[in-house]
């Protein structure tokens, strides 16, 4: 009787839920990393449908732009640009030249052919290529490397040794594709990450949404906490990918002029307009330095930063200082 009883209170529930509006929510693991997505919707069944959507969005774009799928387009360029013109997608076209745009920006911080070298790094495996291969790899670094054909659509590269990888613009790629998936289908509020890359649509129910920093030397602590409305935000930190050996941290962002781990800061974050914008700023800022990366900052209209310096040092771009208690 008690079994029964207990079943039939689950169903009530269960389809006391459906009909409610509220939060809806789903976590999976795609391009390496963390994603999540959360929308406010008045239908279960439809929020469920969304969601669905946003995670195919997000596998789609992996299956397009890693490096580690040998199907990918990604690959399939990196394999045959060096050798002459190869046909690329409008997508793909679209993000090669916002990634030379944001080299041009930020002085050759920004540059997918960090690759060249950086692909010789194994950070699982502790693993990193030797001063000889650096050397003699450096000058495949140069965003100029990458040549775009926009009659015929095609992309080569000028050197035989340049390799590509977008992995510090692609994930704020996908979140402004699933961002504006939702838009489109007139969802107001909702926020969608991907690892340290996130956009927020709206508030949350007249509250703004809560996003936090992480500690860069305790991953689970929070230093801070931003009280965010309608806002990409992306962080870079020294922590996610790295080894250490002899007291030295290699870590998955390089500068582009040496080949080796960046090392002026511990964590970047950066608010914007758009994720991708976000994503590849807290991915140059950090290479370029807390110094010559906030002027930067300071320099670009709706866009703010948040810098933890080599020394631990928590920095504010102008209008952030201004807001501070
Ligand atoms: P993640 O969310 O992967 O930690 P970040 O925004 O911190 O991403 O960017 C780091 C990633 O950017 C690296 O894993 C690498 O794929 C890519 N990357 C590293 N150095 C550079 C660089 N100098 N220019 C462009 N991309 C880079
Ligand atoms: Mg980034």
């Amino acid at each position: 009787m008690m079994h029964r009883a207990a079943w039939l209170l689950l169903l009530i529930a269960l389809t006391g839920v459906e009909a409610r509006a509220g939060w809806h929510e789903d976590t999976q693991h795609i391009m390496g990393t963390r994603v999540q997505a959360e929308i406010w919707h008045e239908d279960s069944a439809e929020a469920a449908a969304l969601l669905h959507a946003v995670m195919l969005e997000m596998k789609r774009i992996e299956q397009a732009f890693s490096p580690y799928i040998e199907a990918s387009e990604l690959s399939r360029i990196n394999r045959d640009a060096p050798l002459g013109w190869v046909d690329a997608s409008d997508e793909m076209l679209d993000l090669l030249a916002k990634s030379r745009r944001m080299a041009e920006m930020t002085d050759g911080a920004f540059d997918i052919t960090y690759a060249s070298i950086g692909r010789f790094y194994d950070y699982r495996q502790g693993k990193r290529p030797d001063d000889a291969l650096i050397e003699e790899t450096l000058e495949a670094i140069d965003y100029d490397h990458v040549e775009i054909n926009w009659q015929t659509r095609q992309v080569r590269f000028r050197h035989p040794a340049v390799y590509i990888d977008l992995g510090g613009i692609a994930k704020g790629h996908a979140v402004d594709r699933c961002i504006e998936l939702l838009a489109d289908e007139g969802i107001q509020q909702a926020s969608v990450s991907a690892g340290g890359d996130s956009r927020i649509l709206g508030d949350r129910r007249g509250e703004p949404w809560k996003i936090g920093i992480a500690n860069p030397r305790e991953k689970d602590q929070v230093t801070a906490l931003l009280p965010l409305l309608d806002t990409a935000v992306s962080t870079s930190g020294d922590y996610e990918r790295y080894f250490e050996t002899d007291g030295v941290r290699y870590h998955h962002i390089l500068d582009p002029t040496t080949g080796e781990s960046a090392s002026a800061s511990m964590s970047v974050t950066i608010l914007g307009p758009e994720a991708t914008l976000t994503d590849a700023l807290s991915t140059s800022v950090f290479v370029m330095g807390p110094d010559k990366g906030m002027t930067l900052i300071d320099e670009l209209d709706g866009v703010d930063a948040i810098i933890i310096d080599a020394e631990g040092r928590m920095r504010y771009s102008a209008d952030l200082e201004e807001l501070r208690p």
